[in-house]
C-alpha cells in the first residue's frame, strides 16, 4: 500500500526530476547554439573575398592611381588576406566613364575615379570632385567628414546602389597647359580645352569649347590638335603623362580644382555581404588612401615642376581679368545648376555654408600664416 505519508516526497522528487530534465534540455539547447555561432562566426572569419576595383585612370598612373593600388594594399593587409583586391585601369574591364555604371551593376566591387565625370547621370554629382573658386582639400576633408558632406553625398548616389567614400585629394591643381599665352579674357575665345566638371560649362560660357576627354588620352588630343589646352592635375602627374611635351606654357593657379576630391565607390550589395570587421577595413583602407594620395602630391609636385621648368616649360600666372570672367560665369553656372534640382539646393546650401564658415577662420590662421611667412621668407616666383 502507497503510504499516503511518503506523498510530499513523492511530489518533491518528481519536481526535481522535472527540473533536472528541463535543466538539461536547456543547456542542451544553449549548447547547440553556441555551436552554431562559433562555427558561423569560425566560418565567416575564415572566408575568403575577393574583389575587383576598376579605375578611370591608365593602369600604373602615379598620383591619381596610386590610390586604387593602396586600397588594395591596406585592405589585404589590415584583413590578413581575408578580402583581396585586383586593380583594373581604364580600358581593362571598363572605359574610363563607365566606372560608376559598372560599379552600381557590380561588374566590379569597387571603384576609383572623380565624380563629376557622371556630372551627366547625376550633376549634383560636381560638388564632390571641384566647385570652380570652391573649397580646398584641406577645407573639402572637413566637409566631408565633420561637416555633414558624406551624409548627403551617400543620399546622392543611394539610388544607384553605389556607396562613396572620399578617394583622395590632389591639392589645389593648375589651370592647365596652354599651346599659345593668354593675355586678356578674350584670348579664351575659340580656344578647346580638355575641362571637365563644372568647370567646363564655365569654360564654355566664357567663349571657350569644353571637351570630355579621359586621361589615357590626353596627350594624344593635344599632339594632334584635336583641343589646344589641357588641365590635367598638377606638375607630378602631368610631367607623368608627358603634357610639357605638347604644350609650352603651364598656367596657374587652378581655379576650376581648387582641392580636386577623388572617390572610391563601392558596390552596396558587395559591401553589405561582408562581415563587420571587413567593412570597417573598407572604411579605413579609403581613409587612410584619401590621406596618402595628399601626402604624396605634396612631396612630389615641387621637385617636377623644377623639372618641368629646367626642362623648358613656360611658367605663366593667368591674368585677372580672365579669371574675373571665369569666376563671374562660374556663379552663373553654379546657378543653373541648382535651379531645378531640390538635391544640388540641398548639397549647394550644405556646400556654401561650411565653406563660409571655414573660410572665415582661414583667413586668420592659413592665409595669416601664409602671408606672414611670404613676409619673412624670400620669394620663390617673381610676385605679380
Ligand atoms: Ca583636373
Amino acid at each position: 500500500m502507497f503510504e499516503r505519508r511518503f506523498l510530499p516526497i513523492v511530489v518533491v522528487f518528481l519536481v526535481a526530476l522535472l527540473v533536472l530534465v528541463v535543466g538539461l534540455w536547456a543547456s542542451d539547447r544553449a549548447s547547440y547554439g553556441n555551436t552554431v555561432n562559433q562555427t558561423a562566426s569560425k566560418s565567416l572569419a575564415s572566408q575568403q573575398y575577393h574583389w575587383k576595383i576598376v579605375t578611370t585612370w591608365p593602369k600604373n598612373l602615379p598620383g591619381l592611381g596610386s590610390a586604387a593600388e593602396n586600397f588594395a594594399r591596406f585592405v589585404s593587409e589590415m584583413s590578413d588576406g581575408r578580402l583581396t583586391v585586383t586593380v583594373y585601369g581604364a580600358g581593362e574591364i571598363v572605359p574610363a566613364f563607365e566606372v560608376f555604371d559598372a560599379v552600381s551593376q557590380g561588374v566590379a566591387e569597387v571603384g576609383h575615379g572623380a565624380s563629376y565625370y557622371w556630372k551627366g547621370k547625376i550633376p549634383a554629382a560636381v560638388f564632390y570632385t571641384a566647385v570652380p573658386f570652391g573649397m580646398t582639400a584641406q577645407e573639402m576633408n572637413g566637409w566631408l567628414h565633420y561637416g555633414g558632406g558624406l551624409e548627403l553625398w551617400r543620399q546622392l548616389y543611394a539610388p544607384f546602389g553605389v556607396i562613396p567614400f572620399a578617394g583622395g585629394s590632389t591639392g589645389v591643381q593648375m589651370a592647365g597647359w596652354f599651346n599659345r599665352e593668354l593675355k586678356t579674357a578674350a584670348d579664351l575665345q575659340g580656344l578647346k580645352m580638355r575641362i571637365p566638371g563644372l568647370a567646363g560649362e564655365v569654360f564654355n560660357a566664357s567663349g571657350g569649347t569644353a571637351v570630355r576627354i579621359a586621361g589615357g588620352e590626353v596627350y594624344t588630343s593635344m599632339q594632334t590638335g584635336v583641343i589646344d589646352a589641357v588641365e590635367w592635375v598638377g606638375p607630378y602627374n602631368d610631367r607623368t603623362l608627358g603634357l610639357n611635351q605638347v604644350a609650352d606654357y603651364y598656367y596657374y593657379p587652378g581655379w576650376h580644382e581648387p582641392g580636386a576630391m577623388l572617390e572610391f565607390t563601392v558596390n552596396k550589395k558587395a559591401f553589405d555581404a561582408l562581415p563587420s570587421d571587413l567593412q570597417a577595413i573598407v572604411r579605413y583602407a579609403t581613409r587612410a588612401a584619401n590621406q596618402d594620395m595628399l601626402d604624396e602630391f605634396t612631396a612630389r609636385n615641387n621637385e617636377s615642376l623644377q623639372s618641368l621648368l629646367a626642362d623648358g616649360t613656360q611658367l605663366r600666372k593667368l591674368p585677372d581679368d580672365v579669371l574675373k570672367v571665369l569666376y563671374d560665369n562660374a556663379q552663373t553656372a553654379l546657378a543653373s545648376l541648382t535651379a531645378n534640382d531640390p538635391m544640388a539646393q540641398k548639397i549647394a546650401h550644405s556646400y556654401t555654408a561650411f565653406a563660409n564658415d571655414v573660410r572665415a577662420y582661414h583667413e586668420i590662421s592659413e592665409r595669416a600664416y601664409l602671408n606672414v611667412r611670404d613676409r619673412v621668407l624670400p620669394s620663390v616666383f617673381p610676385r605679380p
